[in-house]
């Protein structure tokens, strides 16, 4: 069994801290991507006072400079707004109020979550007043029976999942930003992660969604049953419509039983050819218990050893992958995913592995992909594109972007969610160069629309993506998202300038 001597290999893990330094904040995006404000109302005294009437005075209205800021700037720091009050509704009847209002008053509204978007969709670009959803945080009902869950859109993934733990069951999401991160955010993203190929998206996983719209009627599509045609799937609009057609206020999913064991393994590998056969391997081998598969290039390792403090339980190799097993039985999972790792030695799949059982050990093998963003952000201006694309296609792209670029960044990045086709592209600089910028996506925007592919997989559109809506989509079905907006939305009020153009 190689289990015992394997997991003798492992380092420690990642060191915790690696937030590093001090950033200055980003410029304002009005001044960065030198774009027009809308023809909205700006916040007037009598429209605050309506809003303390309705919430209270301090706590849910706020209005210092200090307060706002963190709600101002992105989590990656490349967009920066300046709405002067952000206010907090604890009930779907408050969150009504407020758009109606709005509505009324032709006052922009941008919803926020737990503001970990890396689409730039969830701070304002000019002065569009900020609605938190992080007082609507309470978690509804957990039915242990059917295993579905309803709770409002401002619980945060890792409470929720804390919370379902106790009666065995599991969010079917896991993010790198499960600590932040909401629920509702998490819907109206359509969020991923690293178990999509086992659990699917929020699509594959909300049952049922309650939305306010645009002029303040609630719907109330909340069922928790997981069958149901009697009608449009009207739920479905919301999802991964990133705050534009409605606001989010409770969210029914569907649950995952919690796995009992849990094992990983970590591996060396000599050349991407190596990485898809060793994932085949592990899709016949590991079959039902396979949860999670991820790759890294040595770039990427490199770079995380060298600017921040992971450390690698494997010396240097050309590429990376991480996977993952989740299932009801200790001995027999540990079983074939020894024999897994094995027998991908002993047929050269790979040059070198670690497993282990160990939930700490697990836990850092995971930091070292886990952890990545938030070091290459803490680095300088990064543009992260989130391509789908065949796998076979996977670093091919990565290579040609390093020779397009050659000497103009300080390098370009690979990783991703392999196990269903997703990859990171981050391509890091010194500081933004928007002629750098607006090459490499003209460069890259035809690369992948070449190859069917898509330029956001998992992160949305934003703000900085919106320019792909017209070009990723065919002309009717751009006429056709542009005319539900409009119905929607007449005024625009919510989240202008995300997604459409
Ligand atoms: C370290 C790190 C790792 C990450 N890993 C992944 C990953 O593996 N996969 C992945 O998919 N994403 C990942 N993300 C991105 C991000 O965490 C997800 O997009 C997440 O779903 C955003 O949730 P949030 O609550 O932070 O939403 P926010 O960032 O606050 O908002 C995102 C968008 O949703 C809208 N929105 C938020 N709440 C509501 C609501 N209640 N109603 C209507 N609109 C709303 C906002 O207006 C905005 O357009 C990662 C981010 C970080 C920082």
């Amino acid at each position: 069994m190689l289990s015992s001597k394997l997991v003798g290999l492992i380092k420690f893990g990642v060191r915790n801290n690696i937030f590093r330094g001090f950033r200055a904040q980003p410029d304002f995006t009005k001044n960065r991507y030198q774009v027009e404000r809308g023809f909205y109302n700006y916040l007037q005294e009598p429209h605050l006072r309506y809003f303390q009437d309705l919430l209270g005075y301090e706590e849910r209205v706020l209005t210092n400079l200090s307060d706002l800021e963190k709600y101002n700037v992105d989590w990656f720091q490349q967009v920066r707004g300046s709405s002067a009050v952000v206010l907090k509704p604890k009930t779907t009847e408050e969150v009504s109020k407020i758009i109606v209002y709005c509505n009324q008053y032709k006052l922009a509204l941008c919803t926020q979550g737990g503001n970990t978007g890396v689409a730039s969709g969830a701070v304002p670009v000019f002065d569009e007043i900020i609605l938190s959803m992080e007082l609507m945080n309470e978690i509804i009902e957990i039915d242990e029976n059917s295993g579905t869950v309803v709770c409002q859109a401002g619980v945060i993934l890792e409470e929720l999942d804390n919370a379902l733990a106790g009666k065995g069951l599991m969010v079917p999401l896991d993010l790198g930003s499960k600590g932040s991160c909401q629920i509702g955010g998490n819907v109206a993203t359509n969020a991923g992660g690293m178990r999509v190929m086992r659990y699917g998206n929020m699509h594959g996983n909300t049952l049922g969604l309650e939305v306010v719209k645009a002029n303040g009627e609630v719907l109330d599509c909340l069922t928790s049953v997981r069958k149901d045609n009697s009608g449009l799937h009207l739920k479905n609009l919301f999802i991964g419509s990133e705050g534009t057609l409605g606001i989010i206020t409770k969210v029914a999913l569907q649950c995952s039983t919690r796995p009992k064991s849990q094992h990983v393994t970590f591996l060396g590998l000599q050349t991407f050819d190596k990485v898809l056969k060793t994932s085949k391997k592990a899709k016949h081998e590991l079959g039902e218990i396979l949860s999670a598969m991820e790759v890294m290039d040595s770039h990427t390792i490199k770079w995380g050893k060298e600017h921040t403090n992971l450390v690698s339980p494997l010396d240097d190799y050309p590429f990376y992958l991480l996977i993952e097993t989740a299932g009801s039985n200790v001995e027999h999972d540990s079983i074939k995913m020894n024999e897994f790792l094995e027998s991908a030695l002993k047929g050269h799949y790979v040059l070198n592995g670690v497993v282990t059982g160990e939930p700490s050990k697990i836990q850092s093998i995971w930091a070292i992909r886990e952890n990545l963003p938030q070091g290459f952000k803490d680095y300088g201006w990064c543009a992260l594109y989130d391509l789908s694309l065949p796998v076979t296609e996977y670093f091919n792209i990565v290579d040609e972007t390093r020779d397009y670029l050659k000497n103009h960044v300080e390098d370009v990045f690979g990783f991703g969610h392999l196990g269903d086709g997703n990859l990171h592209l981050q391509v890091l600089a010194r500081k933004y160069d928007k002629w750098l910028a607006d090459d490499l996506e003209t460069f890259l925007t035809k690369r992948i629309l070449d190859m069917r592919g898509s330029m956001s997989a998992e992160h949305g559109l934003g703000f900085l993506k919106r320019k792909y809506l017209p070009i990723v989509n065919d002309h009717p079905s751009y006429t056709l998202m542009t005319d539900l907006k409009k119905l929607l939305d007449p005024n625009r009020i919510l989240n202008p300038y995300k997604v459409f153009p």
